[in-house]
């Protein structure tokens, strides 16, 4: 397989003219896991939408970095009467999940299917699951499902599908009272409040909302949503921008886009999160764009969110970002000192936990790079106590927190990363910034992109530069293949940790 590097594919199409999903399409790598989607009829398909909605609760959750070590490793196996089997590569592993988190995921699978009322846990093969929202290879097979046995659950899942299916469930703990509120955030706050108490209003419609990952930006999208649907009398539907392109190709597969066309816009409000996610994918766009425009001439509310302001967006047409521009656009600056320890008090208050003002201030220096970050740190500081029953100490704090301390401590930089990458590997430093396409060279500058996007706080952009003025979606191409070569390949694992260790000494 050739190495295609920018995920800049949209649907290609075939020489009648019509939308086809040729051989190419899943050499970017990214839009895979889509015929997991598309072909969501069998019941394993189901089981998986369902698993990919627990998995992404699981994620909020716990955090990622204990999802990703343990949770991430189940894949889901057969149901059986009311009791789903879930498999995981080790027994270590198995074990470790039943304790930890079997009564959580039972009670997931519960609140999703109520049918199933018990979780297995078992040693199994491993198969990716498959996340719509994740671009990994080859994910949702539709093997092995006792499918008569199950078609009951089937239809009930699936009128439970359609039901949520554009109201992507909302996280109930992004509401506007738990947004803490600061200078950087104020503004698209206030502006958020706005749209959710009279939306539509002119001056406010789209409204546009930008930041860094992990600013709120979500959050208050969720707020906005929660808050209109409450009344029960207005009708939201929100969408990452991948979910909105994952459903366009799927009705086109199926048929279907009339129907897509319509559900979306009978919606009153639309709000379309990460947007940036559609730059390069020029049918998604346009399809966008007419939906778009379809709502706000008959008067309904857009929200958007992306990581840049809409004239930042390059790659995006041109029409489309004069139009998100037209409205409000408000964005949320990265979190001040002051900020942050106002985020971790309330968060604190909120677990219950007594954490002293001095280990508050400590993480509110040390991880300065987003909320998410500094919520994750809390909340394992926040797990650690209530697991043990000691209180939270500097000293524990340190010891608890020991990596993530260190991986912000310690300013690894670009070029360090390139030069050990490409001693690594045994190729030229200046391969790291060419336009070389050969396997020999690209696999290493996406090992390398990987080891920047994980260990330095540069943007995706940021890191794009410094390899040769590449784009951003090749970057985030970049991690999502190593990401799924080191599940897939432990040798490559190995080295990859290998090249983390050395450099994060
Ligand atoms: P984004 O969408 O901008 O990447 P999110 O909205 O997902 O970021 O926020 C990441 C995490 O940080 C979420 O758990 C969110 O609740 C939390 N968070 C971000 N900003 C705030 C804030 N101002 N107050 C409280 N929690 C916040
Ligand atoms: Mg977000």
């Amino acid at each position: 397989m050739t190495e295609t590097e920018n995920a800049g594919t949209d649907l290609p199409h075939d020489r009648k003219g019509t939308v086809s999903m040729g051989p190419g399409w899943n050499m970017t790598g990214e839009l895979s896991g889509y015929d997991a989607v598309a072909e969501a009829r069998s019941v394993r398909n189901v089981l998986d939408i369902h698993w990919s909605r627990i998995c992404s609760r699981l994620q909020a959750e716990v955090g990622e970095v204990e999802y990703r070590t343990w949770l991430k490793q189940i894949s889901i196996g057969p149901v059986d009467g009311d009791e789903i089997t879930l498999n995981l590569p080790t027994r270590f592993l198995r074990d470790w999940v039943r304790t930890q988190y079997g009564d959580r995921l039972s009670a997931l699978w519960n609140a999703e299917l109520p049918s199933i009322r018990r979780v297995e846990l078992q040693v199994g093969r491993a198969e990716p699951v498959a996340d719509p929202a994740d671009a990994g290879e080859g994910g949702g097979s539709a093997d092995a499902a006792p499918v008569a046995a199950v078609d009951e659950r089937v239809a009930e899942a699936r009128s439970e599908l359609s039901r949520h299916d554009l109201a992507a469930p909302l996280d109930p703990r992004f509401t506007f009272d738990t947004f803490v509120v600061g200078k950087p955030n104020e503004f698209a706050y206030a502006c958020a409040r706005r749209v959710a108490e009279r939306p539509s209003s002119p001056g406010f419609n789209p409204l546009f909302l930008y930041g860094g990952v992990g600013l709120g930006k979500t959050h208050l999208m969720h707020a906005i949503g929660s808050e209109l649907t409450r009344g029960g009398k207005v009708s939201v539907a929100y969408m990452s921008a991948e979910k909105f392109m994952y459903r366009f190709i799927a009705a086109i597969r199926s048929q279907s886009t009339m129907e897509f066309k319509e559900q979306l816009r009978s919606v009153d409000v639309l709000m379309i999160d990460d947007l940036q996610f559609l730059i390069g994918k020029d049918n998604t766009q346009e399809e966008f764009f007419h939906t778009f425009n379809a709502l706000v001439d008959a008067g309904r509310q857009i929200v958007v969110s992306a990581d840049k302001s809409p004239s930042d967006l390059s790659g995006l047409e041109d029409r489309l970002r004069t139009r998100l521009g037209c409205g409000m656009v408000a964005d949320i600056h990265a979190t001040t000192f002051e900020l942050r320890i106002s985020i971790l008090e309330s968060k604190a208050a909120a677990s219950g936990v007594a954490v002293p003002a001095k280990v508050l201030e400590f993480l509110a220096h040390k991880i300065t790079s987003n909320v998410r970050e500094l919520e994750g740190a809390l909340n394992r500081l926040i797990a650690h106590a209530n697991l043990f029953g000691r209180p939270v100490t500097l000293e524990a704090t340190q010891d608890v927190l020991h990596d993530i301390l260190k991986a912000h401590d310690r300013r690894v930089t670009i070029e360090e990363i390139q030069r050990k990458v490409a001693e690594h590997w045994n190729i030229r430093l200046t391969d790291m910034s060419s336009a070389r396409r050969a396997r020999a060279v690209a696999r290493p500058r996406q090992v390398a992109m990987y080891l920047a996007k994980q260990l330095t706080s540069r943007s995706l952009p940021e890191i794009g530069r410094k390899f040769g003025n590449r784009d951003h979606t090749t970057v985030m191409h970049a991690v999502a293949r190593v990401t799924e070569l080191m599940e897939r390949d432990t040798a490559f694992a190995e080295d990859v940790e290998l090249l983390r260790r050395m450099l994060e000494s």
